[in-house]
């Protein structure tokens, strides 16, 4: 992929609109999540909410912007920004952690919002390490810990070879 390339970005396309969920029956604005799910491969995501006033509950659907920005890996090469890869570092660092799934949503929309709002068509991946690191350290210690060390350890080509040149060492030896 060419610096350059590619469509251009909107302007305001970042400003990804967080819109109020007022419940249906009463129009309370405070609701809670009590179910979310992907749907549409992830495209969308669909809630279950329970209004805190009267009880009742309803479904909302909100559509996800798709992020098109490349992420130049360390190693040199730039790849699509993908949600799902992502997401997956994300979880595997909360695995087992007391962290609810709506938690871990709302840090990697935030996440996106922040790769939006700087309107800019390539990002290193190592500073969409230190956005994830950012906001688990203030959530959850233990899962901080985890993604911090995976992305030091990859976070340039020589240490990843370091890393992989030990592990091929250690295969000899074993
Ligand atoms: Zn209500």
């Amino acid at each position: 992929m060419e610096k350059g390339t590619g469509r251009t970005a909107k302007r305001g396309e970042g400003a990804r609109r967080r819109k109020m969920m007022k419940c249906p029956y009463c129009e309370n604005k405070k609701t809670r999540v009590i179910d979310s799910r992907a749907v549409d491969e992830g495209g969308s995501i669909r809630r279950r909410r329970l209004c805190e006033a009267c009880g009742g509950r309803f479904t909302t659907f909100e559509r996800r912007e798709r992020v098109e920005v490349a992420v130049l890996k360390g190693d040199g090469h730039l790849e699509a920004y993908d949600r799902s890869k992502l997401s997956a570092g994300i979880y595997m660092a909360c695995n087992k952690r007391d962290i609810s799934e709506e938690v871990i949503e709302s840090v990697i929309d935030s996440i996106e919002e922040e790769i939006m709002r700087a309107q800019s068509k390539e990002i290193d991946s190592s500073a969409v390490g230190r956005m994830v690191m950012e906001r688990l350290r203030g959530i959850d210690e233990v899962a901080y810990m985890r993604f911090a060390s995976v992305c030091k350890k990859f976070d340039d080509a020589s240490e990843f070879q370091k890393e992989y040149g030990e592990l091929k060492q250690f295969d000899r030896s074993a």
